[in-house]
């Protein structure tokens, strides 16, 4: 996608820059024209109404695209692209969502933000997870168990299928797959930590899956062996099919509950995660507008 993006520039560049030497288009049209082509939106997906539309409504200019399920609201945020996309919940629609917007839209980078389950008893409702880490916990492969033998979760293990092309059989395929959030969107999540005021925020690991584990030691077996800070059911995708097509990706997760300490359900918490992630965005253009 970046070649086909660099490609569409090189074209248009060089085309303008034939017809500058011509004497037929102004150099300040040519930098407008390069300036264009270069500002690639940044996309900021959200699971659930609560988890996109406050965001949403921050755009200037907005026009609704749809796409199968999906929403797009593409508009501007201090004068640069910026699309939200209400994805629906889970692994398949986010993959899918992800999917289309970067054939359709080509976005820059990617924030995948929401609500999450605390996996780290230290981490209280309300707290701001930054995935430095996603990775997919529900790709698991199970123990070799014969009839009668039941089934034990516990003994359970991960199963990398981006590990080959090929069967199960690869001892790579044993390994734990995690995608690295992109450092330049996390530089800008640290540098306005301080904005958020209704919690800490942290650098961590999202695991995602369709799955909601409320069980003390399964989500503990999780946060032993997988360092998972946070649980949800969309970032690995994302980060999945960003890593793909090459599109930097960072997970942003609130915490709306933690089994692990008790902390209860707030779904308010969605709300206070999209205006610190709105910060993020404004510092994150404001160092794609230096460069
Ligand atoms: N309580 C809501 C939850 C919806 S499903 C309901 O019953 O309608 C969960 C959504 O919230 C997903 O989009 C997921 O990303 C997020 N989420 C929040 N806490 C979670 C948890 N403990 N486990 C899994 N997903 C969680």
């Amino acid at each position: 996608m970046r070649e086909y993006v660099k490609k569409i520039a090189s074209f248009a560049t060089s085309g303008l820059v034939v017809a500058c030497i011509a004497g037929w288009v102004p150099a300040t049209v040519l930098a407008a024209e390069k300036e264009k082509i270069e500002e690639r939106p940044i996309l900021i997906q959200g699971p659930m109404p609560i988890e996109a539309e406050k965001f949403a409504k921050k755009l200037t200019d907005v026009k609704i695209e749809k796409s199968g399920s999906f929403v797009f609201y593409i508009g501007t945020l201090d004068n640069y692209p910026v699309i939200v996309s209400k994805t629906g919940k889970g692994m398949e629609n986010t993959a899918a969502n992800t999917a289309i917007a970067i054939e359709k839209y080509h976005p820059i980078a990617i924030i995948n933000q929401g609500t999450s389950g605390g996996h780290d008893p230290d981490l209280n409702v309300g707290d701001i997870v930054l995935g430095k880490r996603t990775v997919n916990t529900g790709s698991l492969k199970s123990g070799d168990l014969g009839k009668n033998q039941g089934s034990n979760p516990m003994i359970w293990g991960p199963m990398d299928l981006m590990a080959s092309e090929g069967s199960g059989s690869d001892p790579n395929a044993k390994k734990i797959r995690y995608y690295e959030g992109d450092k330049d969107l996390l530089a800008s999540a640290i540098a306005v930590k301080n904005t958020y005021t209704k919690g800490k925020v942290v650098e961590g690991t999202i695991a995602s899956s369709d799955f909601w584990n409320d069980e003390i030691d399964r989500i503990n077996w999780f946060h032993v062996n997988y360092g998972s800070s946070v649980e949800e059911m969309e970032g690995a995708a994302g980060a999945q099919i960003a890593s793909a097509y090459g599109v930097k990706f960072l997970g942003i997760r609130v915490l709306s509950n933690n089994k692990s300490n008790g902390g209860k359900y707030n779904p308010a918490t969605a709300e206070g995660n999209q205006d610190y992630v709105y910060e993020v965005v404004k510092h994150y253009i404001s160092t794609l507008k230096s460069k």
